[in-house]
């Protein structure tokens, strides 16, 4: 398991990336009919909520979670409100500034969010054609002047939108692990094909009044 050193500060905050040695298990967790969408659902109960690809919750206790496999697990907190939010992004997701409708579902005041941005498919390995790149202000075939292909930095592309949302650089932590490159740790959807599994992210607010 993966866990963000800035998450890990927030003392009623449970959380974690789960890789191949530590899988995790959607069971007992809010999930999503994923569809590379910019698409925020409210989560209230255990289970499948329904199409999306962010899901929000303020209920403590109930851990809300998204699966990817190259795409980008964010996770988000406002440490005010203590609203959390579990964001699958890939290319489409990203393009469609899905971190920035996430925090407006959450009404997130932007200088108590704090994120993770955990692991998928790294600029080493993410090469997309000029239709995808384009989305992302990449270098084209034309401009770059030698190969039609260009490898985009989806990281990089979701911590901008947070920044742009006016998150402080200091309360975003970039996990930077490539999926492709790390066979040991990570599935991966361009490297495994049909056979890749999934990784599971989540995050949770602590139910202290049942723990304590
Ligand atoms: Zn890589």
């Amino acid at each position: 398991m993966i866990y963000s050193a800035l998450l890990s500060e927030i003392d009623w905050l449970r959380h974690g990336f789960g890789t191949r040695a530590a899988p995790l298990s959607q069971d007992g967790m809010a999930s999503l009919k994923q569809i590379h969408s910019a698409r925020v659902l409210a989560a209230h109960d255990a289970g499948l909520v329904g199409e999306g690809d962010a899901l929000v919750t303020d209920q403590a206790g109930l851990r809300v979670s998204i699966r990817t496999a190259d795409c980008y697990p964010v996770l988000l907190v406002d440490v005010k409100t203590r609203r959390v939010a579990a964001v699958h992004a890939g290319w489409r997701g990203t393009a469609a500034q899905i971190v920035r409708e996430t925090l407006r579902e959450m009404q997130a005041d932007a200088k108590n969010v704090r994120a993770a941005i955990g692991p998928g498919i790294g600029k080493c390995c993410y090469e997309v054609g000029a239709d995808v790149a384009r989305f992302f202000g990449a270098p084209t075939a034309q401009s770059a002047g030698h190969t039609a292909k260009c490898c985009i930095d989806l990281a990089a592309a979701n911590r901008q939108q947070l920044l742009d949302a006016g998150v402080d650089g200091a309360h975003i932590d970039v996990i930077a692990r490539c999926t492709f490159c790390d066979a040991e740790n990570f599935h991966s959807f361009r490297r495994d094909k049909e056979s890749a599994g999934r990784l599971i992210s989540y995050v949770e607010i602590k139910n202290t009044a049942a723990e304590a």
